[in-house]
């Protein structure tokens, strides 16, 4: 069994990871969707990429929550279901509802993803299942859960809603072609679904009160915040009439 300090020292070195790979995330944006490139090797079909790649993080969360000796008391549950819930979606329901019918993505991007949600997963069931303290009745009306809840709520509405409108400006399944997003948060910002997705997990942190889950929300900011920017550009490049007031992923700063 792991100790608490080198599972400590375990997380504080995967978010150090994380802050290393922002400026190459910066420079090196990840082929898949509009920036795929055919010089990363082997692809395979861009829905099942999806699947294999989510998938990993609700089996790997869920066997060492269920497994762990900790009590399960309420507030553990809904942590649960609250990724549980997340990750059903991103890995079954998400991929079917794709229109990127013949688009590939490279085994290379699927297996870092693969093994990102292997210790994502790993780390946050771990410490609800066995590391961290139980959480008490208290916890249920403790500010830190109330508005860590009320971000995580917001954040994965926002993603949903952006992510089916964007799914939407494809008319038809063999349609793979891009259009300019308008409407609602696409006012103001590019990539709306990731801007709440960061809010998602940064809510989830706050809820949570733990490292894994601070590494997780870490991750989020670090993957998305150049992902944004790469699509921002791309925009920019495509759309000759794209609105100049708009920004990436933070309204009104980036
Ligand atoms: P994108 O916004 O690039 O794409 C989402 C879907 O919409 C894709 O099918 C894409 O097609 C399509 N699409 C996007 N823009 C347009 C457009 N202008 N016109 C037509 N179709 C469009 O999202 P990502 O692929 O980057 O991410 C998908 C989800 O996964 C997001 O919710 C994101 O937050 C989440 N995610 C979370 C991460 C984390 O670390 N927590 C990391 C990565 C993603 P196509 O694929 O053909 O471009």
């Amino acid at each position: 069994m792991i100790t608490l300090v080198s599972f400590r020292l375990l997380t504080w070195t995967w978010i150090g990871i994380a802050l290393l790979l922002i400026p190459v995330q910066v420079v090196i944006t990840a082929p898949y969707g509009r920036h795929s490139k055919t010089s990363w090797g082997p692809t395979i079909d861009n829905r099942l990429g999806w699947v294999l790649m989510e998938i990993v993080s609700p089996l790997a969360f869920g066997y060492f929550f269920l497994t762990g000796d900790n009590p399960k008391t309420g507030p553990a549950w809904l942590l649960f279901a609250l990724w549980m819930g997340h990750y059903l979606n991103r890995s079954l329901i998400f991929p079917l509802r794709l229109r990127t019918a013949g688009k590939r993505m490279p085994v290379a991007i699927a297996a870092s993803a693969v093994f990102f949600n292997l210790v994502n997963g790993s780390l946050n069931g771990y410490w609800l299942g066995t590391l961290g303290a139980p959480y008490s009745s208290g916890w249920w009306t403790d500010p830190r859960f109330l508005a860590g809840l009320s971000l995580f709520l917001t954040g994965a509405a926002i993603n949903n809603w952006a992510d089916n409108r964007l799914i939407h400006l494809r008319r038809q399944k063999d349609d793979t072609g891009y259009r300019m997003p308008s409407g609602g948060l696409f006012r103001f910002l590019s990539c709306p679904n990731h801007f709440g997705e960061i809010i998602e997990w940064t809510g989830f942190a706050l809820l949570a009160w733990n490292l894994p889950a601070l590494a997780f929300a870490v991750w989020t900011a670090a993957n998305l915040i150049p992902r944004a920017l790469a699509h921002h550009r791309w925009y920019r490049a495509h759309f000759p009439d794209y609105p100049p007031k708009r920004k990436a992923v933070i309204p009104g700063v980036l």
